[in-house]
């Protein structure tokens, strides 16, 4: 089988960061990396989880809910990735990211979609844990642009 374009970046050098890992169609999908690969810390799995909820939450509900495909957490836990459309800008994923990391990491009250119903694993979400992820990719992004999210940066 061949090797899959994500296999092909190369994860010693990758930092923390926004980057557009690839392009389908109108499908864009970032790859969001909370933490620098193999560096001996990952997220923790209840806090991505619940953080996986209130980015779903966030995105879906704001202005760009049209272009908003998808958002889930990378099986090696250095990250997410999030898909759009690309009727967003990188300048305006960056600044719903932004967004996104500034609601988390304030966030109080009940997590979205946390019920035997609605979630798989409700009962491993860990909100504290969420909000110190939200705190953290925010100030990484802070200063993020457009022409950072080429993986060669
Ligand atoms: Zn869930």
């Amino acid at each position: 089988m061949k090797k899959i374009a994500s296999f092909c970046v190369d994860h010693t050098k990758l930092k923390k960061g926004i980057y557009v890992s690839r392009v389908d169609g109108d499908v864009v999908t970032y790859d969001l990396r909370m933490c620098t690969p193999n560096a001996g810390s990952y997220l923790e799995n209840a806090a991505q989880h619940t953080f996986e909820h209130l980015f779903a939450t966030y995105a879906r509900n704001s202005k760009y809910t049209d272009s908003v495909v998808y958002v889930g957490p990378m099986g090696c836990r250095t990250g997410f990735y999030f898909l759009v459309r690309d009727t967003m800008s990188h300048a305006e994923v960056i600044g719903l990211l932004k967004d996104v990391c500034a609601f988390i990491a304030g966030y109080e009250g009940e997590i979205p979609g946390n019920s035997e119903v609605e979630c798989g694993n409700y009962l491993d979400h860990d909100l504290p844990g969420a909000r110190k992820m939200g705190a953290a990719f925010g100030e990484v992004i802070q200063n993020w642009t457009p022409e950072m999210t080429a993986y060669e940066n």
